[in-house]
C-alpha cells in the first residue's frame, strides 16, 4: 500500500490536529469514576446544554452508549424496535442480546422508517408475546449511506411511543452531519427522545469517546451500567479535552465534508458500472456497482494498491466516507484512480 493512502473507510480514522493534541495535554483531571475530573464534568455540562437536557454521560465507544441506553429502557425478554440496518442491530456485536437479554425486531426496508412500520409490530404484554418496550432511530443512518432521518417522522414516532407507554432512543452517532444539513438545531432532537446517544470520535476528529444525554435520574442509573460495562474511566480529561475542542470548534466544517461527499458522488456517478441514485445528504456516499471486472472487494483491493482505501460493504457496493483528513485535491486524485478502474473491462 502506498504511504499516506487517501483514508475514505471511515470518519472513525481522523487522527487528533496538534491544536487538539494541544488541549489534550493541557487537560485538567481527576478520578472521573468519583466524578471529580473537571474537563469531563465541562464536556457533559457542554454536552447536555447542547441538546437542551439535563446531564450527559462521557463513554468510550458509541456502541457503549447505545448498549447502556438499551439497558436503561428494557427488562430482559423485552422487545426493541428499530430500522432494518440499524447500527446496534448489525454492528454491535449481538450487545443487545448479550448484555440486556432483548429481542430486537427491525423494521422498514432501510435504516429509516415511519409509524405505519411500526404499528403492525408492537406487541402487548400479553402473556405469550415480548413486550414492545423501546424504539430506537439512527440519524443520520449509517448504513444507509448517511440520510437525514426526517424531523417529522422521528416527531410522529416520538408521538407513537408516548401514546403507548414506550420508550425511545436516538443513536445521533452523526447527529451534528444531520443538524448540519438540516440546519436543526441539536435542542430540537434532543427534546425528541429519552436518550440521545452522539460521537464525538467521527466526523468531529476526536479520538476516542461518545455521549449520552437525557434526564438527570436516567443519566446517575447510565453511569452504573457504564460501570458495569466496564466502562467507567479516571483521569479520562485528557480525552474528554479533545472532545470538547471538537464540539467547540469542528461542527461547523462538517459543512466542507458533506461537499466534498458531493463532489466525490457526482465525479462518479457517470463511471461505467456505477449505479447511484440519490447524491448524498451528509458525509457518507454508498455506491453499487454492475460491472463486467469489477466486484466491491475487488475493485476496492484495486483502489487501495493505488492509495485510495474505501470500504465494501457487500459483494457489489462500496461505501467512501468523507472527514477532516480529506481534501479536495484528494478527492479529485480517488476520482482519477476509480476513473482509470472502471475504464478499464
Ligand atoms: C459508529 C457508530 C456507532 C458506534 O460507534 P463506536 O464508537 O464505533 O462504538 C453507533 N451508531 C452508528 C450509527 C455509528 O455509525
Amino acid at each position: 500500500m502506498p504511504l499516506n493512502p487517501i483514508d475514505l473507510r471511515s470518519d472513525t480514522v481522523t487522527r487528533p490536529t496538534s491544536a487538539m493534541r494541544k488541549a489534550m495535554a493541557e487537560a485538567e483531571v481527576g478520578d472521573d469514576v468519583f466524578g471529580e475530573d473537571p474537563t469531563v464534568n465541562a464536556l457533559q455540562a457542554r454536552a447536555a446544554a447542547l441538546f437542551g437536557r439535563e446531564a450527559a454521560l462521557f463513554v468510550p465507544s458509541g456502541c457503549m452508549a447505545n448498549q447502556i441506553a438499551i439497558r436503561l429502557h428494557t427488562q430482559p425478554g423485552d422487545e426493541v424496535i428499530t430500522g432494518r440496518w440499524a447500527h446496534s442491530y448489525l454492528y454491535e456485536a449481538g450487545g443487545a442480546a448479550a448484555l440486556s437479554g432483548v429481542q430486537i425486531t427491525p423494521v422498514g426496508r432501510t435504516g429509516l422508517f415511519q409509524v405505519a412500520d411500526v404499528v403492525p409490530e408492537l406487541k402487548s404484554t400479553a402473556s405469550f408475546s415480548a413486550p414492545t418496550r423501546l424504539l430506537m432511530f439512527e440519524n443520520t443512518h449509517n448504513r444507509g449511506g448517511g440520510r437525514v432521518f426526517p424531523l417529522a417522522d422521528l416527531e410522529a414516532l416520538a408521538h407513537l411511543a408516548r401514546e403507548r407507554g414506550l420508550r425511545t432512543h436516538l443513536d445521533g452517532a452523526r447527529i451534528f452531519n444531520a443538524c448540519t444539513t438540516t440546519g436543526i438545531d441539536p435542542s430540537v432532537y434532543g427534546g425528541l427522545t429519552d436518550t440521545l446517544s452522539f460521537c464525538l470520535s467521527k466526523g468531529l476528529g476526536a479520538p476516542v469517546g461518545s455521549m449520552l444525554v437525557g434526564d438527570a435520574e436516567t443519566m446517575t442509573q447510565a453511569r452504573w451500567y457504564r460501570k458495569l460495562f466496564g466502562g467507567g474511566m479516571r483521569q479520562v480529561g485528557i480525552l474528554a479535552a479533545a472532545g470538547l475542542y471538537a464540539l467547540e470548534l469542528h461542527r461547523a466544517r462538517l459543512v466542507d465534508d458533506h461537499a466534498l461527499a458531493r463532489q466525490f458522488a457526482e465525479g462518479i456517478q457517470p463511471l461505467p458500472g456505477v449505479r447511484l441514485e440519490l447524491l448524498p445528504e451528509t458525509n457518507i456516499v454508498i455506491f453499487d456497482l454492475d460491472h463486467l471486472t469489477w466486484d466491491a472487494p475487488v475493485l476496492c483491493q484495486a483502489a487501495a494498491a493505488a492509495g485510495v482505501l474505501m470500504l465494501p460493504m457487500g459483494p457489489k457496493q462500496v461505501r467512501a466516507v468523507f472527514h477532516l483528513d480529506v481534501s479536495r485535491e484528494q478527492v479529485m486524485r480517488a476520482l482519477d484512480v476509480l476513473e482509470g478502474l472502471l475504464e478499464r473491462t
